[in-house]
Parts: C-alpha cells; structure tokens; sequence
C-alpha cells in the first residue's frame, strides 16, 4: 500500500504522524512510504532519518494527498486538507468529530474512509491511541505546575521537594486515572506531598497498592475538596466523565481559601475544565491569574514535549498502522473489533454513533 504522512499544519502543532521506525516497519512489510520535507523536524527527525528508513521525500502535501491510498497524520484535517481527500483513501489520525459539524461535513463529503484514533478500543476497553497522550500530560502536569509556583511567574514561590528543614508542596491531584496516576507519579517523585481524590474506590484501592504509602488516597466529594483546598499549594484537575463535559469541581468563591500563589493546573480543560475559572490557554502564554491563584490551562500539553509525544504516539498507532496497510481497511476492521471501533466515517456516511448523535447525523 502507499502511504503518506504530511507535515502538521494546525498551529503550535510539532508532532508527526510516522517517526522514522514506523515508516521503516512499513517498508519492511512491503509498503511505500511518503513523507513530506520537513515533516518531522518538530519532533527532532530529519528528512535523512526517513531516507535511512526506505522512506521518500516529496515537497508537498498535494503529492501526499494525491497519491497515498492511506494517509497516516496526528491532528485533524484541516480545511485545506480536507479538500485533498478522496474517495476509497483512508485516513488514520484523531478526528474529535463531536464538537466539529465542519469537518464532519467535509469528510462526509470527500468520500474517504476516516478512522480516528480516540475511538480505538483496546480488549479492557480503554482506549489504547489517547492514553499514551494522557501519560504525557500527566507527567507534564506537575512540571509546569512547578514552574507557576515560582516566583516570576506569580507563585508562591514553594519548592515541590522541599529542602531538609522546610516542608515539601502539598499537591492534590482530582481524578486518579491515566493523566492522575502519571502526574502523581512525578509530583512523588519531585518530593511533594500527593493526595488523589477519586470517585472510584478500586481505582484509589490500586493507587494505595502501586504507592506503597508514598501517597494518600482521599474519595472525592465535595467535603474532601473543600477540607483539602486551604492547605494545598497545587491542585491538579484530572478527571474524565466519558463523553460529558468535566464536572466543576472548585468554584471561583473556594479559591479565596486558598493561599496566594497557589496553582492550579486544569488538565482537563481539553473537556471544558474542572475549575470554574478555567479558560484555555497556549504555550505561548500559558498561566494567567485569578483572586491570587495561578492557572495553567494549556489546552494540548503533549505538544510542549514533541518528541517524546510522537514517540509514544507512534508506538501505539503502528500495530493498527500496519494491520490497515497489510490486510487493508475492511480485512483490518472485519477481524480487530477494536479497530473497527475507530471507524467514523466511510463513502460519504457517518458510521459512529456518538458522533451521529451529538451532530444530530443518521448513522
Ligand atoms: P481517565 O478516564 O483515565 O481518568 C479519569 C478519572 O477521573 C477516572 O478515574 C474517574 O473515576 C475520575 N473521576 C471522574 N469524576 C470524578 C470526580 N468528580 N472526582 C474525582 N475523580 C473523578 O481519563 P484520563 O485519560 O486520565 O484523562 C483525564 C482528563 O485529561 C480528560 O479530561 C482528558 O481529556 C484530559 N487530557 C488533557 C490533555 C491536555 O493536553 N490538556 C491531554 C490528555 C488528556
């Protein structure tokens, strides 16, 4: 099959949807594979390191779109792309349809087969193409939490670690899923002192098991919140009701119990956020101030880290990749109930229900 991967044209986007090794896979498996110039520069790959992998260069992504048969990317099409697709190609990257008539429009339209990678499932029902995105920002979301906490940059100016002596930050973590149990996992390892408040009790039963006591477990309700709010020096939203907007869990009037400088960190902002005051933010400008309190509210942490982010991402992808490549769309999907879960659209109709749904669309 040809395969084609063109450069990211959204804003602030660096990531690339094949790293070198996937395209080297492919091309084992008999594929051809092009990238366009330069696609990979934002995270750290030259156009050489795709050569080296039996890749191809070509300039543009007009030639991409033209003569790939599955086109392999990391955002959404964008409206410029989206006049490139054709009918009978394949499209694998995510896709967010839900909050989007536009592009659910214009993908109806092209003809194309659309398969998003947020829908893909795995056998326990996870979804195996956004967790390693989860593990990113969760990780990040301590580092950036502390970097608020500075000074200079409004914060209460309070180490994570502590020193001998001085007592380490108290941080919360909301929500002890993929984003939770990986921010916890470095706000522990930076030396704060972590609580993580969840509705499950089986998720918060595993946090105190993998733990070993380094962090306590707290059920989250309202009472839990408030109790914890006045003695916290970062807070980190993280919480994820499928398919529904994020609950608000800390209102504008509770962060006058909180001390001056504090953080707050809303990961979840890519689902409305879990903070009253919370507004998206970029990298550009990521933290900004309200009744004394930090926000950081950066709507796509993973692209503060590209490398690392396309790395994982593309671990995650090539096994289905290389399935869609090797068997083609229909064989892929007939036999991997999983893939199949990805498919959104195919030959100008829409073929997910919650998408239909939420766009009021016939699936
Ligand atoms: P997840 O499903 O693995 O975990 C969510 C957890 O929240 C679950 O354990 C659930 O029990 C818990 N929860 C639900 N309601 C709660 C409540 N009221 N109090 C406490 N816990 C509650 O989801 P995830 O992959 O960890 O994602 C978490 C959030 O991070 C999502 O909103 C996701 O979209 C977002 N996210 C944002 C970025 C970004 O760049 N900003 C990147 C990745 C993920």
């Amino acid at each position: 099959m040809k395969i084609g991967c063109p450069t990211e044209i959204k804003p602030q986007e660096f990531r690339v949807g094949m790293t070198p090794n996937a395209a080297r896979e492919a091309v084992h498996h008999g594929h051809e594979v092009m990238i366009q110039a330069g696609a990979g520069i934002g995270a750290g790959f030259t156009d050489a390191d795709y050569v080296d992998a039996g890749a191809r260069i070509v300039d543009t992504a007009e030639e991409i779109f033209a003569g790939a048969e599955m086109v392999v990317k990391v955002k959404e099409p964008q409206a410029v792309e989206r006049k490139m697709l054709r009918e009978g190609q394949v499209l694998f990257t995510y896709l967010h349809l839900a909050p989007d008539p536009e592009q659910t429009k214009d993908l109806l339209a092209s003809g194309c087969t659309a398969i998003a990678y947020e829908t893909v499932t795995d056998a326990r029902g996870g979804l195996p193409l956004l967790a390693p995105m989860s593990e990113v920002a969760g990780r990040l979301a301590p580092q950036s939490g502390s970097w608020a906490l500075q000074k200079a940059n409004g914060g209460s100016g309070v180490l994570m670690g502590g020193v001998p002596g001085v007592r380490p930050a108290n941080v919360a973590i909301i929500g002890g899923g993929v984003v939770g149990t990986a921010a916890a996992r470095v706000a522990v390892g930076m030396g704060a002192n972590v609580t993580v408040l969840d509705r499950s009790v089986p998720r918060l039963s595993y946090l105190d098991d993998v733990f070993m006591g380094r962090l306590t477990t707290q059920y989250s309700d309202k009472g839990a919140v408030e109790d914890l709010l006045p003695r916290m020096d970062m807070v980190i939203g993280a919480v994820l009701i499928p398919g529904a907007a994020a609950p608000k869990l800390v209102s504008r009037e509770q962060l006058g119990v909180m001390s001056p400088g504090s953080v707050l960190v809303d990961v979840a902002i890519d689902q409305g956020g879990c903070f009253e005051t919370s507004k998206p933010t970029t990298h550009e400008d990521p933290i900004y101030e309200v009744d004394g309190i930090i926000h950081y509210c950066v709507a796509n942490m993973p692209g503060a880290v590209a490398r690392t982010s396309t790395i994982a991402l593309g671990n995650a992808t090539m096994p289905f990749m290389l399935a869609l490549a090797d068997k083609g769309w229909k064989q892929a999907c007939a036999e991997d109930e999983n893939l199949l879960n990805g498919l959104n659209v195919h030959a100008g109709q829409l073929t997910y229900y919650a998408v239909g749904k939420a766009l009021g669309i016939d699936v």
